[in-house]
């Protein structure tokens, strides 16, 4: 029989939106290739000097060529430890051309961290910025990989004194001197087989994985977020904000790929912070600036943007976290641009639902429509439709559904059943089709819009010679989504030194991972086979401080 998911009825509402995506699997490197003739149109603006994308793409074949030269083959990895800069961008598509795969890490990663998702990647070469080796010395980057350094706006002043303490690494802007590589060196790609982009994420399970994406499935997914757009987009004038990080799907798709996709110009900031990014809107006049809800909060909240003019931005996808009724109207009062509430995850590219960007007749508050040419369920936990209204896990089919986790083929088959990809999401499907996500069924916290795994926390936490148990839980946080909480029991006849064991966390887990609060208990309250109560805890935490 039919089911309701079968009807689509989500398709009803989609305005002048295909059902369907229309476009060719191609090397994703060509949505910078495609415009190379197009001699003076801007694909990054900087501070100092403007590149076209001619000049891009010229740039690209070079870094292309010393990447061949030091060694990088095709379905290599090469490990990309930067901030949102032109290297990121030159860098990301050159590893492409040479037919090697992204491995995108946080560069405010600790070495503990970084150490270990490298391990797992195996890259052939990591590009770094100059400064984590001035933070890094030699004798404590124990990496056997070759090391490329690469200023954020191709600087060589900067690069030649991070050589200076590092001497065999490479400098990513005398590349650009070397002949572009040649057509014979670029090696055929297949664009829904090969790997483009190994994106860690935790997943369901907690512990981060490769979710192996395609050049077809990063196309694909700018294509439908394009197709999405289109009514706000004009064609060759738009330009892209970019103050998520690169080295997130969500940013790389409707950040970089889409803006490079339309020919669109994008402003890349290294870091967001709200008194510089509405500088920078003023300055740059960008149309497009998709973000997080915090990054919106903050703007709207600094009291001297309401004296700049922010009004050349027409719309803004917000991804991440439920967006707050009330950030969208004060930024639509801000801007006078449309800003909606998105929803993906970096197994699907990462979007797999956003509100309409058009106007519609019937509305209701969540994550909106499926994008085209995706496929939606929610089912029970025995894999069976539930009816609209009814809460069940989220289930996608689409071209942008990653292809596994790498070299983990268990936890692959545990969210890749029979072709549909299991986002571990609780949500409901309204009868019109319209989607709402109600809870998590795994148990990340998000601080600001990044994803704290708490598996991930508490294994550092078991490291210090203090802790028995630990368990960590994320509580209602008004400006940050949710922050982290620690509950630690300690060892027998121990006193743990609380800020102790908040330096031991600062120096193994990003800022963004830390517990903010921690509470010695006697003990965790746990079922009967002795499983730890995650969600009593995060229960109990709540109501600690009067959330719920
Ligand atoms: P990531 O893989 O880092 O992109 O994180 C994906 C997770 O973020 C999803 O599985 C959701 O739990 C959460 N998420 C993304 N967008 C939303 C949204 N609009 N509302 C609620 N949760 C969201």
């Amino acid at each position: 029989m039919m089911s309701v998911y079968d009807q689509k009825p989500w398709v009803h509402h989609y305005g002048t939106v295909p059902e369907e995506i229309d476009c060719q699997p191609v090397p994703l490197y060509d949505i910078i290739a495609r415009w190379k003739n197009c001699d003076d149109r801007i694909a990054i603006v900087l501070e100092d000097k403007d590149v076209t994308y001619q000049a891009l793409w010229n740039m690209v074949q070079r870094v292309a060529e010393g990447l061949r030269r030091l060694g990088v083959k095709p379905r290599d990895r090469v490990a990309l430890i930067l901030p949102n800069s032109l290297a990121f961008v030159q860098a990301y598509f050159a590893t492409l051309l040479v037919g090697a795969t992204v491995v995108a890490l946080n560069p405010l990663y600790t070495l503990p961290e970084l150490t270990k998702l490298l391990q797992d990647a195996e890259p052939t070469a990591l590009i770094v910025p100059p400064e984590m080796v001035a933070k890094v010395p030699p004798t404590l980057l124990p990496l056997p990989w070759p090391v490329v350094m690469a200023s954020a706006n191709n600087d060589p002043k900067s690069e030649q004194e991070a050589k200076n303490v590092y001497p065999t690494a490479s400098m990513l802007t005398q590349w650009l001197d070397l002949p572009p590589i040649e057509d014979d060196d670029v090696p055929a790609i297949d664009p829904q087989k090969d790997l483009a982009l190994l994106q860690y994420t935790g997943g369901t399970t907690g512990w981060p994985k490769g979710a192996m994406l395609t050049h077809w499935n990063l196309l694909a997914n700018a294509e439908q977020s394009r197709l999405w757009m289109a009514n706000l987009l004009s064609p060759t004038q738009d330009t892209v904000l970019i103050a998520l990080p690169l080295f997130h799907a969500y940013a790389m798709t409707v950040g970089m790929n889409l803006g490079l996709l339309i020919g669109a110009r994008l402003v890349l900031m290294p870091r967001f912070n709200p008194e510089q990014a509405a500088l920078w809107i003023a300055r740059t006049k960008p149309t497009l600036f998709p973000g997080a809800p915090t990054m919106y909060v903050a703007l709207t909240q600094y009291a001297l943007a309401h004296d700049l003019d922010l009004t050349s931005i027409k719309g803004c996808i917000s991804g991440s976290a439920p967006l707050p009724r009330s950030v969208q109207e004060n930024f639509e009062k801000l801007t006078h641009g449309r800003i909606v509430e998105g929803y993906g995850l970096t197994e699907a590219s990462p979007v797999t639902h956003c509100q309409p960007l058009w106007p519609v007749d019937y509305q209701a508050p969540g994550i909106g429509l499926p994008y085209p040419s995706t496929a939606v369920r929610i089912v029970d936990n025995m894999g069976k439709d539930v009816e609209p209204g009814e809460v069940g896990e989220l289930i996608i089919q689409g071209p942008q559904v990653m292809q596994g986790y790498w070299r983990r083929p268990e936890e692959t088959s545990e969210v890749l059943k029979e072709g549909w990809l299991y986002t571990g999401d609780l949500a409901t499907m309204d009868q019109e089709g319209f989607f709402a996500i109600q809870d998590r069924k795994k148990d990340l916290i998000i601080y600001s819009g990044f994803n704290v795994y708490p598996r991930e926390v508490e294994e550092v936490l078991y490291h210090h010679p203090a802790v028995k148990e630990a368990c960590v839980v994320g509580v209602p946080d008004a400006y940050h989504g949710e922050r982290v909480k620690a509950y630690i029991v300690p060892k027998a006849g121990v006193t743990p030194d609380l800020e102790d064991i908040d330096r031991f966390c600062q120096q193994n887990l990003a800022s963004y991972k830390r517990p903010r609060s921690y509470q010695v208990v006697d003990q965790l309250p746990k079922s009967a086979i002795g499983k730890i109560l995650r969600r009593e805890l995060a229960r109990q935490a709540a109501e600690d401080q009067g959330e719920i």
